[in-house]
Order: structure tokens, then sequence, then C-alpha cells
């Protein structure tokens, strides 16, 4: 590196020192509402019982998980007894995944080559795992450039023993917000013409929760992923819906908890603050879409006048995508760079997925909608939250073209 470019980051750094932090990924983490954080505390060292203890403190605990639980179902229009509260989105996804096909004769499973990790690893896994020489079948739906699939798509690739269809609500990288009502209605008539219970479909919403409706009855679906840590609640929080009648085998194993599907003492302040943020981010999810896609429009008005190359990735914004999610492709830097410069100047972005980040490999996700690896590992991911201000978007495209400047 050279010494001008050192000193910049320098300069950078003061400023980092003497002004807060501007952060722009929310889709990888958001601050804990301190509603949410009042609510779960209680449960921290005042109402400490075990939910399984049949003394009062064991009740009260036993009651807070019900209630929670008895919200979170109003929300999505549906019964307590279908919401199992899990660890996390990660652990919803291989619940849902591992726990419709275990022990089924392998057949064939439906998704797309844009899921989280948390999908996509399981069925791999699933796909190398034969039981009596027969191997699980995937087919991977064609997302096209903007990662949008065809509701009539999903079902002409439905084989008879196609048993479960993945397809994610909204994408975490660029924020394409997938047909999954058209889609469920569609397997409701597939199944119903065909006399089967088969194929289940399961969706992961976690990054849908913040914005987009929820009610499984409209949308069709059999399971529905959600985690707490997207949407202003604890992370190691989340949940599955798992439609009456549809058989998940649990995957952890002990106790009776959650059903009989999911053993292990519950995570009450989890539980707790999981269902508070779930009610305050549906609660909101219209004012707080409408707010930040202005932001978003803002923010891509205001990059396009002072740096004519940048393009997004994905759906354009108010069609199919996330309010919140801007993905760009620039052409002049390499991402990781342009991340750690940005970061140096007190912005916090994101390349790929977060939990793609760390094998270094481009997103795969990007590779999926047909960008070049080159045009992958130019490409950065802000996204915007209830706290984002018109300010900080001014100060970080000053600051990306105060970079580009640099390097040129
Ligand atoms: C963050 C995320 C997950 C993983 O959730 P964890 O709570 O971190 O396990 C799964 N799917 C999507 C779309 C996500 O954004």
């Amino acid at each position: 590196m050279t010494i001008e470019k050192n000193e910049y980051i320098m300069k950078l750094v003061q400023h980092k020192n003497s002004n807060k932090q501007i952060y722009l990924d929310y889709a990888a983490a958001t601050p804990v509402d301190s509603r949410v954080l009042k609510a779960m505390s209680v449960f921290f060292n005042d109402k400490y019982g075990n939910p399984s203890a049949i003394y009062e403190q064991g009740l009260i605990a036993k009651t807070a998980v019900e209630e929670s639980r008895k919200s979170v179902a109003k929300i999505l229009g549906t019964v307590p007894g279908t919401v199992c509260f899990t660890s996390g989105g990660t652990e919803s996804n291989n619940l849902a995944i591992f726990g419709a096909l275990d022990g089924l004769t392998p057949g064939h499973i439906i998704t797309t080559p844009i899921e989280h990790p948390s999908v996509l690893e399981p069925i791999i896994k699933l796909k190398k795992q034969g039981l009596k020489g027969k191997y699980w079948n995937v087919s991977y739906l064609n997302v096209g450039s903007n990662g949008l699939v065809n509701a009539d798509d999903v079902i002409k690739l439905i084989r008879p023993n196609t048993k479960l269809i993945s397809i994610m609500y909204a994408n975490n990288e660029m924020g394409s917000v997938q047909p999954i009502a058209e889609i469920g209605k569609l397997l409701v008539r597939y199944r119903k013409a065909n006399k089967t219970v088969y194929p289940y479909f399961h969706t992961d919403a976690c990054q849908a929760a913040g914005f987009l409706d929820l009610n499984v009855e409209r949308l069709h679906v059999d399971l529905l992923t959600i985690n707490g840590g997207k949407i202003y609640g604890p992370k190691g929080s989340g949940l599955l819906y798992v439609r009456r009648g549809v058989k998940i085998d649990p995957q952890i194993l002990g106790g009776k908890q959650e059903h009989n599907l999911r053993a292990g003492t519950e995570n009450v302040p989890g539980i707790a603050g999981l269902s508070l943020a779930l009610k305050l981010a549906q609660e909101s999810r219209v004012a707080v879409s409408f707010k930040l896609e202005n932001l978003s429009k803002y923010f891509l008005a205001k990059l396009g006048e002072s740096i004519p190359s940048v393009r997004l990735n994905g759906p354009a914004i108010g069609e199919n995508r996330l309010p919140n999610n801007i993905n760009l492709l620039i052409p002049e830097i390499e991402s990781e760079k342009l991340l750690i410069y940005l970061d140096a100047a007190g912005i916090a972005c994101s390349v790929g997925s977060a939990c793609a980040a760390e094998d270094g490999g481009a997103s795969h996700v990007l590779e999926g909608i047909g960008l070049s690896k080159r045009e992958a590992e130019h490409s950065i991911r802000f996204s915007l939250g209830k706290f984002t201000t018109k300010q900080e978007l001014d100060f970080t495209v000053k600051t990306i073209k105060n970079i580009l400047n640099l390097i040129k």
C-alpha cells in the first residue's frame, strides 16, 4: 500500500474517532429494540425458572413461553400448536428439511441456487446421503438475472416423488422477493388434483419478517422459518411454523419440550424477545418499508449522480425487492477493498453473505443470477434499517467517491 493511501486511511480513521459509526448492514444483524430488551431482562434474573418445573417459578416461565407462542401464532394467522421455538434461522431451516425428509425413501427436492447456506447445505447433504442405495435428487430452479423464480416453473419441476420444495421468501444478498403465495396456491391445487400431501412447501422468511406479510394461510406454506436477530430481536432466537398434519421428525432429542419437536430447556428470554420483536416488526412493517424504500431510492440516485458506472444487482427498488437492500456492482473497485476503506471511515456494510465471508469465495447468490466471478467480486451490499438517515447516506456516497478518486 502506498504512503498516500495510508495517509488517507489515517484521515478516515480520525473521522471515525470523531463521529459515530454508520451502520448499513441491517440484513446481517439488527440492534435489539429497547422494548424487546426490557421484556427479556426479567427472565434472566427475576423469573428464571425452568418452564418444565411444576412449582410457581416454573409456571411463570411456562406461561411466558406459551403467551409468546400465542402472540406469534396470531401474527402468522395460525394456532399456537404449530409454532416451534428454536435457536435461530439456521436451526429452523435444518429442522424443516431434515425433519420433513428423515426416514423417507429418498425422492426429489426442489430449491433455488440462491438459498441461504442453512438451506443449501442440508440439501447437499441429503443429495449425498443414500438409503438402501437410493439418493435424493435435487432440482435447482432458474432464478433469472433478477433472482426471481417463476411460479409455473416450480409446478413443472414436480415429479411423483417430490417430497419438499424450499424457496426463500426474500433473499439476503440482493433482496429479491419470491412469489411465495402464488407458488403456494398452485401447490395446493397440485396436491388436491394428485391426492397427495407432498410436496411440502418450506420458505425461509428470515429477511422478509420485517417487511412482508407472514400470514401462513395467505402464503399457503407448510413450513416457515423466522429468526429474531434480523428483526431487532435477540440473536440465537428463531422459530419454525409447522402446519398441522405435516410430519416432522425432531432433530434434537431429549426432553419433551416444544411438543416433542425440539428437546432442551426453552430459551425463555429469547422466546419472549423474539415474539415481541416479531409483533413490533409486523406492526410497523408498512411504515418502515415506505421510509426505507424512499431512502434506498435516494441513495441510489445520489450514487448514480456521483458515480455513473454503478449498477444495481437484482430487481429494481420498488419491484419484488426488499425496501432496505441495495446491492451494487461498482466496476472500479473490488468490493472487499472498498469494504475495508469504508470500515476505516466508520461505515459498515457487507460483501457476499456474512456466512460466506469466511470462505473467501465469490457470492454463490450473485453468480447464481448470472454475474461473472469478477462482477460478483466487485459487488457490495448496503442494507438500511430503522435508524438510517439521509445524512448517513450522503456521507457514504461522498466517501465512496473519495475512495474511487484515491485508487485511480
Ligand atoms: C440470517 C439468515 C439465516 C440464518 O439465521 P441464524 O439466526 O443466523 O441462524 C437464514 N436465512 C436467512 C435468509 C438469513 O438472512
